[in-house]
């Protein structure tokens, strides 16, 4: 997953402030819903899916994932 800024600070400063987590595919840059992330934006693990240090997460992307993960 890959994380989403409020404007303002460029992603990957200290002070970015982070909106809300996309899922993406390995280390891509477009989100499954097909937003597009900074190359330079957080990521996580996708094990850290559905856990607390993810919120707030894309209700797309988490419907979309919920599907395709069996
Ligand atoms: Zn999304």
């Amino acid at each position: 997953m890959r994380a989403e800024y409020e404007e303002g600070p460029a992603p990957g400063e200290r002070d970015a402030e982070i909106r809300i987590w996309h899922m993406v595919r390995l280390d891509g840059t477009t989100a499954m819903c097909g937003r597009e992330l900074s190359p330079g934006a957080a990521t996580k693990p996708a094990d850290a899916w559905g856990t607390p240090e993810a919120e707030p997460f894309c209700h797309s992307c988490g419907a979309l994932y919920l599907r395709e993960v069996p």
